[in-house]
């Protein structure tokens, strides 16, 4: 959707304070918290915990479709980016595309956002987003358990990588989606160099 047409439809101020000027003010802008999550097999780097500002830039730009919001996201995104050394990574591995979640939203943030950041970064890297081979619930509203039975088996690599990859989501939370990827990546034979994500909201059982 242009950011004109989104200029009409929502009202001109800060989506955190709610102040002028829209979309977010610079008093409202994210600060850096890049840090890394264990309990994965590989390392996880995230740019932000899911809180606060970052909580609301990211549900107003996947749940209001404000795509004017993308860009502080992306240069956020940018920024751990460039703090991660990509020299050995061959692709971006995404999860596979919500099919209902498309075509509510007519757009796929986490695709959208890691294109829009590597850019920024100034990193060259095919984005490729496994391939669902089942259907599944959105895992909002889902317990642990069921997010990871529900997301488990879902997701195939949808051509073959040579040489590593690293994996990437918008928001982590239980850890159900980076595992059910990095799974999808080791049937396919490839690698795992590391994961990250813009967001971590991620408690371990
Ligand atoms: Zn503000």
């Amino acid at each position: 959707m242009p950011e004109t047409i989104i200029d009409l439809v929502f009202p001109a101020s800060c989506v955190v304070c709610g102040k002028r000027p829209k979309p977010i003010c610079p008093g409202c802008r994210p600060a850096s918290e890049i840090g890394r999550i264990g309990g994965f097999d590989f390392e996880v780097f995230y740019a932000h915990s899911h809180q606060g500002a970052v909580e609301k830039l990211i549900t107003g730009y996947k749940d209001q479709q404000l795509t004017s919001l993308e860009r502080t996201l992306a240069e956020s995104l940018a920024e751990l980016f460039r703090d991660i050394d990509f020299t050995d990574v061959a692709a971006l591995v995404l999860p596979a595309r919500s099919a209902k979640n498309y075509r509510k939203r007519g757009f796929d943030p986490a695709r959208s956002l890691a294109k829009r950041a590597l850019r920024l970064a100034g990193i060259t890297l095919p984005v490729v987003n496994l391939m669902a081979v089942r259907s599944r619930k959105d895992q909002r509203g889902l317990g642990r358990d069921e997010r990871a039975r529900n997301v488990l088996g879902s997701m195939q690599l949808p051509r073959h990588i040579v040489g590593k990859v690293a994996l990437f989501d918008d928001v982590l939370t239980t850890g159900a989606t980076f595992t059910e990827l990095a799974r999808a990546c080791e049937e396919a034979g490839v690698e795992v160099a590391f994961g990250c994500v813009l967001a971590q909201r991620f408690t371990q059982s």
